[in-house]
């Protein structure tokens, strides 16, 4: 997963970008980047950390430059990175700044076809692919003077050879005009919005969240199947390239976004919060009794309050988290690890004591930090807990953007689906454990959706190799 902002203006754009690209933060922070277009010539900065490791905020306020992309990379979990997989990518010809956020399934086959034409991929980071083919489709039409004809061609091509998901911003001159030039694969998968600050500049982001702090009003979500242009001063324009078929992730909405942020099915942190009041329904059903809903911080916090007021029980806060404590690395034992979790959420004993606990949470991968939550919580002295998760069992892989394991390390794909809650609660150490069901999450989201690391049916086919390719990267 990673974030993007792209700006055109007619001031200098660094300054936005940098203050954009902070609200994302979450989205990514193994690298950062952010590159201007500045007359002829483009200004990029990039490298591996967080936002304000790598962009100093003194030198890019100099930068110069009407139009723009900032970027923040997540961890490929296992793989080495380098300053070279940091975004946004840039083609000299034509001259192409490009980010993107997303997974591409098929990279081999395309750095094999853009090697056949003497276009070689030098990163491991997919968006240089993404760059290389509409350059390639670009450059086959003409050399340089583009048109907006020229790049509905080239989207339409990219389209067709470049198969996962991708949300793309990049900067280049249409029609001798400097633009900022956004689409998504035909499915939509991740997200995407654009906006304005009402005095003729656009930025489009991967969340709302950046437009709001940069002072933007969103106007709407990138379209799906189509580009949009972006022109300092102009109305924005739609061009149509292939029929949409929309299958948002929903696991933004349950995890990976932020909850102030708005996407196409409203403020996500209502979104939660109606998945907890289902969940609340799906788990009176079962004739469980409690006296406490606690939520495992920080997402799972509107789908508690849901949960208790559905149930007419307390809410309180159970941990607290440390918000300093950094990531938290592979520890060699034990009682290590118990610390290293403490000094990550440190519990409030009395929430816990003597009562019947629902410990809300949003997700549960492979199981080990859930175990260790327990494990903590037992010492409490509750008199049950029951785990109840807003969200259905993650029992598959996500190809398109989300670091997931394997089938073989997902806690929930070890059991057949109707046997998951009783033998994976009694695995962690829960009295009970309740999952959203998928018909209820989809109930909740409405529309379109993929829903496939947790139903299994993947809107673009992976092939086996693919398959394999992207697993074996992601264990590095
Ligand atoms: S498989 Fe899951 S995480 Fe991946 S895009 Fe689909 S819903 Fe999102």
């Amino acid at each position: 997963m990673c974030g993007f902002v792209g700006m055109v203006s007619t001031v200098p754009v660094a300054s936005s970008l940098l203050v954009a690209l902070q609200a994302i933060q979450h989205r990514g922070q193994d690298a950062a980047g952010l590159g201007t277009r500045e007359g002829t010539r483009f200004h990029l900065t990039k490298d591996l950390g967080m936002v304000t490791q790598v962009l100093d905020a003194r030198k890019i306020e100099q930068s110069g430059g009407t139009a723009g992309i900032a970027h923040v990379r997540y961890p490929t979990a296992g793989a080495v990175s380098t300053a070279q997989d940091a975004q946004p990518f840039l083609t000299r010809r034509p001259g192409i700044l490009l980010a993107h956020n997303g997974n591409v399934t098929n990279v081999p086959e395309l750095a094999r076809s853009l090697a056949d034409s003497g276009l070689h991929v030098l990163s491991q980071c997919d968006a240089e692919p993404i760059l290389l083919v509409l350059a390639e489709e670009l450059t086959a039409l003409r050399p340089s003077a583009h048109t907006t004809a020229d790049l509905v061609q080239a989207v339409a091509a990219v389209y067709r050879r470049v198969k996962g998901a991708y949300s793309v911003v990049a900067v280049m001159e249409l029609d001798g005009v400097e633009t900022l030039v956004a689409f998504r694969d035909p499915h939509g998968i991740r997200p995407g919005c654009y906006g304005t600050d009402g005095r003729g500049s656009w930025m489009a982001a991967s969340e709302s969240v950046a437009l709001d702090v940069a002072g933007f009003k969103r106007v709407d979500d990138l379209p799906v199947g189509q580009a949009l242009l972006l022109r300092a001063g102009q109305a924005p324009q739609l061009l149509p390239v292939v029929p949409a078929s929309p299958r948002r992730c929903v696991f933004e909405r349950i995890y990976f976004a932020r909850p102030d942020s708005v996407m196409e099915d409203g403020r996500v942190n209502r979104t939660r919060w109606r998945l907890g009041r289902q969940l609340a329904r799906e788990w009176k059903a079962k004739g469980l009794q409690a006296d406490v809903v606690v939520a495992v911080p920080d997402t799972s916090r509107p789908a508690a309050m849901a949960m208790a007021e559905e149930l007419g029980l307390k809410n309180r806060e159970g941990f607290i988290k440390n918000r300093y404590s950094g990531r938290t690395f592979i520890m060699p034992d034990q009682a290590t690890r118990t610390a290293a979790l403490r000094l990550k959420l440190n519990p409030i004993s009395e929430v816990f004591e003597g009562k019947r606990v629902i410990l809300v949470d949003d997700s549960i991968v492979r199981g080990t930090t859930m175990r260790r939550i327990l494990t903590m919580v037992r010492e409490l002295g509750p008199t049950e807990v029951h785990l109840a998760v807003f969200a259905p069992p993650v029992r598959h892989p996500c190809f398109y953007g989300v670091d997931m394991p394997s089938e073989a390390e997902l806690a929930a794909a070890a059991w057949p689906a109707e046997q998951v809650e009783a033998r994976l609660a009694a695995q962690l150490g829960a009295d009970s454990l309740t999952y959203l069901s998928i018909e209820g999450m989809r109930e909740v989201v409405g529309g379109p959706l993929c829903d496939a690391c947790f139903s299994g049916e993947y809107a673009v086919p992976v092939t086996e190799a693919e398959r394999a390719a992207i697993l074996s990267e992601r264990r590095g």
